[in-house]
């Protein structure tokens, strides 16, 4: 891993260019800690989207992977969005085909598809709102329909479903790599090893993860539980380990455990701190979206999501 203090002149760089130009850099708690180091904001999908309407700067440089960047855009499409590492994209995001939303829309009336914000443009286009794992039990409560077709994460439709009994869940096959083979025996050992600790988990778990936790939520989430029980030292986290540099600025005196297969979301560990020096140098890898009858369709739904979630 690069160390933030081996990168002291590239960082002036990347300072001094975001000044030049009036970029902002957001970064996904995910991506490597010396990256969200030089992020103006750090944050979840659902934090970094909300954010990401009310910038002013013409130029958004998106540390995270491809969905996050193209919902940055469908919302700002006056803006250039920069994607550092265009490689860098979310296999859960494609988890799903239209075949599967059309059969559930002909067998159900009143169906409300409901997208992960994890997802592409085109698959939000074939959806009525998108949620995010922080704001996603709370939306499917206030839709009024009964039935909901829940894309792509079948492991976060099943904690919703669990959260709102009295909805009729339709699943998908989708999963996030990442969580889905994170070891429940490994997360076993851990609380073995350390008795005292809180396991704390994302939704996106297996359920037999799941089954284990004290506490399950997004990443914004989990960090919060973490700085607002200052009774609690020690914390088992079910999740991504870059989430581990807001943590431990949040609670330097805890400590926290993960999985022995320290789970690492290959494609937002691509992106480092040259590829956020290029794309600021060079305006590479601008986000092109797709035609505009999906765009349209597609920033209705993450609309939607704002609005819901403000409720
Ligand atoms: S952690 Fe999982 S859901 Fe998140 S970007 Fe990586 S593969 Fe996608």
């Amino acid at each position: 891993m690069e160390k933030i203090e081996m990168n002291k002149e590239k960082i002036e760089e990347i300072k001094r260019l975001k000044e030049e130009k009036n970029a902002v850099i957001l970064a996904h708690y995910y991506v490597k800690p010396e990256v969200q180091a030089i992020a103006d904001y750090i944050g979840d999908s659902y934090y970094l989207s909300k954010i990401a309407v009310g910038l002013d700067n013409p130029i958004i440089v998106f540390c995270g992977v491809s969905f996050m960047g193209e919902s940055a855009k469908l919302l700002n499409p006056d803006k250039t969005v920069l994607m550092p590492e265009p490689t860098a994209d979310c296999p859960m995001a494609h988890m799903v085909n239209e075949i599967t939303v059309d059969n559930a829309r002909d067998r159900y009336d009143d169906l409300a598809v409901v997208c992960y914000i994890n997802s592409t443009a085109e698959i939000k286009s074939w959806s009525d709102v998108c949620v995010t794992s922080a704001n996603a039990v709370k939306i499917v409560k206030n839709l009024p329909n009964k039935n909901i077709l829940f894309i792509p994460d079948r492991n976060l439709a099943h904690y919703v479903a669990s959260q709102v009994p009295d909805k009729h869940f339709i699943y998908n096959e989708g999963f996030c790599p990442r969580h889905e083979f994170m070891s429940a025996k490994e997360i076993a050992e851990l609380k073995e090893e350390h008795p005292n600790a809180k396991i704390l988990v994302h939704p996106e778990c297996n359920p037999d993860i799941i089954k284990i936790a004290d506490y399950i939520g997004s990443t914004s989430g989990i960090i919060k539980y973490a700085a607002e029980h200052p009774e609690e030292d020690e914390f088992i986290i079910g999740t991504v380990y870059g989430v581990i540099y807001k943590l431990e600025i949040g609670r330097p005196d805890a400590k926290f455990y993960f999985p022995k297969t320290t789970p690492i979301c290959v494609n937002m560990d691509k992106i480092t701190l040259d590829h956020v020096l290029n794309v600021l140098k060079t305006g590479e890898n601008a986000v092109e979206l797709p035609d505009e009858a999906i765009c349209d369709k597609a920033k209705e739904t993450l609309t939607r999501m704002l609005e819901l979630a403000a409720l």
